[in-house]
């Protein structure tokens, strides 16, 4: 028996099902490549879901968590820590959010959502909209925000006063907006929609109607955020300022840390002293994790490397001339190559094979959010690859 089916023998019999069965049992990595416990290596353009942002083993990463946790893990939040002020500072900075913004540390993304729901709360209204598509976690506050029916429907009753509007529809946004509105909850490109873009010229009328409607902005930025996209932010690309973004995904670049940013006064003095918590949010581990991750964005001058490799990757997918590639979505290193046909779990599954770690997204697309360090010559080899996945993958459904 391989180590491989041994392991997964034993998770089945030790840990809850809600993930089905692993597709690999993983050991170690270095930059893009990972390898599983039976030694074979795969390139990895998932990068746990848009999470490992400096891809595996990462030096700066390694250093910065190896020497916070010789010095400090964890201080309740009756304390601060040099790391926690840091980050939050750089955050601020990065964003280039005015005086008087804030920083809310938590530990993931479903938890930064519950914190702009209670943020939403305090505008003393109940109503909130989302996108269709849209996927805010997994947590009863945040499922409530979630589209998809299959997600949320076995867990009703849940937060009441969400409605969901047709993405990218900005005549049923401003039918929607209102006097009981909250707030209004999107992605700038959604992540588990299908890396189904939004246009500036969306987000710009979200901006304008909640503006209208005393009614907050949120953009969830947990998977477009901290350089996905190619800038710091996805909303520095549209050209607007939210009133409040959640971050999660790459901030640590693995090691677990959502985050709440308020911008302004007014907006960062809605939640006061007792009105929020985390027992973990903010530690100085995860801060330190978080600090590496945007020092190494700005020192290895990422931001126009992720510019760089979306565009090297969409000429190369776009030049296959292949007729089962209907384009790509998406853009610096969240995309979705689109398919002809319902092949994605086909060619993510012969891509496994291959040692290509791919994310079928939806039946027709492929999605990739691969370290932002992974190189030209990485993604070459997925692009090179793709015409005979397909091969196998339509010889399949056929
Ligand atoms: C992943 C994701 C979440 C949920 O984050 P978790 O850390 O899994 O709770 C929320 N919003 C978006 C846009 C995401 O991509």
């Amino acid at each position: 028996m391989s180590a491989t089916d041994d392991l997964l023998a034993r998770y089945e019999r030790s840990l809850m099902q809600v993930f089905g069965r692993p597709q690999l049992v993983l050991e170690h990595g270095d930059g893009a490549w990972v390898w599983d416990v039976d030694g074979r290596r795969y390139l990895d353009l998932v990068g746990g879901i848009a999470v490992n942002a400096l891809g595996h083993n990462h030096p700066a990463l390694v250093a910065a968590v190896s020497k916070q946790a010789g010095q400090l893990v964890h201080v309740s939040n009756f304390y601060t820590s040099v790391p926690q002020v840091q980050l939050a500072e750089r955050i601020l900075a990065v964003a280039g959010a005015p005086e008087g913004s804030a920083v809310f540390f938590c530990n993931s993304g479903a938890e930064a959502i519950e914190a702009a729901v209670k943020l939403a709360r305090r505008t003393g209204r109940t109503g909130i909209i989302a996108a269709e598509g849209a996927f805010h976690g997994r947590t009863t506050g945040a499922l409530a925000l979630t589209h998809k029916a299959a997600y949320r429907e076995p867990f009703e009753p849940l937060l009441p006063g969400v409605v969901h509007v047709p993405w990218g529809d900005v005549a049923a946004l401003e039918a929607a907006v209102g006097p009981a509105t909250s707030a209004v909850v999107l992605e700038p490109i959604q992540g588990e929609g299908g890396v189904v873009p939004s246009t500036p010229e969306y987000l710009r009328a979200a901006r304008a109607l909640t503006t209208e409607a005393g009614a907050l902005l949120v953009l969830d930025e947990i998977q477009t955020g901290v350089g996905r996209t190619g800038a710091w932010f996805a909303f520095q690309q549209a050209g607007v300022v939210p009133d409040a973004m959640t971050l999660a995904k790459g901030l640590g670049g693995g090691v677990p840390i959502g985050a709440l940013v308020t911008f302004g006064p007014d907006v960062s003095a809605m939640l006061g002293a007792g009105q929020h918590g985390s027992t973990f949010g903010g530690n100085p581990l995860a801060c330190a994790a978080g600090l590496a991750v945007l020092d190494t964005i700005e020192s290895e001058g990422l931001l126009e490397h992720v510019r760089a490799m979306g565009e090297h990757l969409g000429e190369r997918v776009l030049g296959l001339g292949d007729a089962r590639v209907t384009g790509i979505r998406g853009s610096g290193l969240l995309r979705a190559v689109t398919l002809a046909g319902p092949w994605a779990a086909a060619v993510a599954a012969h891509g496994r094979e291959a040692g290509l770690i791919l994310n079928p997204v939806s039946p027709d697309a492929i999605r990739l959010a691969p370290p932002l360090v992974v190189t030209a010559d990485q993604l070459d080899l997925f692009v090179d690859a793709l015409p005979g996945l397909l091969d196998l993958a339509t010889e399949e459904t056929r």
